[in-house]
């Protein structure tokens, strides 16, 4: 088994534990558990992580400018993409009209299982009151980036023997975090059966879901094609001037992972590794806009924000003005980049839009029951689009890449 390259494992991985999740339905007991160690091991990674790498990204950019051209590429790329993805969703659900005359039951109750506050909360917890509790909170990864952004910015303020020794200190941690992200990939396939065969058996009836609810799901799923395969390989071909294709094999296995555990902050460390051993991007760049992007730059999110919002619209009869559309394509941007990197959290989000152009949030019950299986493949784009941005930085900044 060793001996077979790691993205065979892992497909190999996928098709077993979609077999064991058909056929063995009640007894996933016995494989679950792998999936939950997976996810537990790389959840443990992340925060050192993150942390030490924004730290050494910032130390290795240097000056205050440097950081700000670096910076303004990564907030660049973040939002256009993000919003070329909507457009395309955009385009997609007026274009098929997936909820006009949808046979779906409007009495059905939400019920959400993550809970976030609103858009204004979760911009004012950027700056933690403790970062020693974001710390200890997977989901504040957007406050622990800015204490590493600015913690690694004044390491660069600071005079001689101090300045040496902490910047060497977060390279040593950033490195050992990279060799025990190493050794957690060899676990992939393990994982991801376990996953996959836990996830299937627990899907309700999918074919009578796929029924009622196929037209919306094939919307939000080939709006998501269209940019991965489209949209993102063509800024990379001719804004970055690289072959996007020879990165997509390059990461495949971070994308799969992204993929089984739609989870992009889960998926960070293994994306890290490919981009920078794989694909070639260096630390410079990948250290610092991968992390970022993981929090905040997720294209796929942010399609599927504005085509739900649409899709229940439109399920109520409710025709929305092209002043209330515009209003989706601004709040699916900022939703998205609001969501944390884990599974389901678009979702939450979108009561932010629908209460932006005056829908009843009970729509989002509407979208519950296939969410599941459209958070998988939005976190690929989300982290497809992150690997991308990292590649047309790189190229950017005169880097010669691998691939
Ligand atoms: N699960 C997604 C991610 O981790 C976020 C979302 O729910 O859209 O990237």
């Amino acid at each position: 088994m060793l001996r077979i390259k790691l993205h065979w494992q892992i497909l190999i991985a996928l098709v077993l534990g979609v077999l064991y999740g058909i056929f063995l339905k009640d007894h996933t007991f016995y494989v679950e558990w792998m999936g939950e160690l997976f996810l537990r091991a790389l959840r443990m990674i992340i925060i050192p992580l993150v942390f030490s790498s924004l730290v050494t990204g910032i130390v290795n950019i240097g000056s205050g400018r440097n950081i700000g051209v670096l910076g303004g590429k990564a907030m660049a790329w973040y939002l256009s993409t993000s919003t070329l993805a909507i457009l395309t969703g955009l385009f997609m659900v007026n274009l098929f009209k997936p909820g006009v005359g949808a046979d779906i039951d409007l009495t059905h109750d939400p019920v959400l299982e993550v809970t976030e506050g609103t858009l204004g909360q979760t911009l004012m917890g950027i700056i933690p009151e403790n970062i020693f509790l974001s710390f200890s909170d997977n989901t504040q990864m957007l406050s622990v980036i800015f204490f590493a952004l600015l913690f690694g910015f004044f390491i660069t303020r600071v005079e001689g023997g101090p300045r040496e020794q902490l910047s060497g200190f977060f390279r040593a941690v950033f490195e050992v975090m990279m060799k025990v992200t190493l050794f957690v990939i060899r676990f992939t396939p393990l994982g991801i059966f376990g996953l996959i065969a836990a996830r299937i058996a627990a899907q309700d009836d999918l074919s009578s879901l796929v029924q009622s609810m196929g037209m919306y799901m094939f919307v939000v799923i080939a709006g998501i094609m269209v940019h991965v395969f489209v949209t993102l390989p063509l800024i990379v071909r001719f804004i970055g001037r690289a072959r996007p294709f020879r990165h997509f094999a390059a990461t495949r296995i971070p994308l799969l992972t992204a993929f089984t555990t739609s989870s992009s902050n889960a998926t960070l460390p293994l994306t890290m590794e490919a981009v920078k051993n794989n694909s070639g991007v260096s630390d410079k760049v990948g250290s610092f806009t991968l992390p970022l992007g993981a929090t905040i730059n997720m294209d796929g999110a942010a399609l599927y924000e504005c085509v739900a919002v649409i899709f229940i619209a439109q399920a109520y009869g409710i025709d929305l003005t092209l002043g209330q559309q515009v209003i989706v394509v601004l709040t699916s941007l900022l939703a998205s980049v609001g969501s944390a990197g884990v599974p389901m959290a678009g979702l939450v989000m979108i009561t932010i839009v629908l209460t932006a152009v005056g829908l009843p949030l009970e729509g989002v019950g509407l979208i519950l029951a296939v969410d599941r299986i459209i958070d998988m493949f939005r976190t690929a784009a989300n982290v497809w689009s992150d690997i991308c941005g990292a590649v047309v930085i790189a190229r950017s900044e005169g880097e010669e890449l691998k691939v």
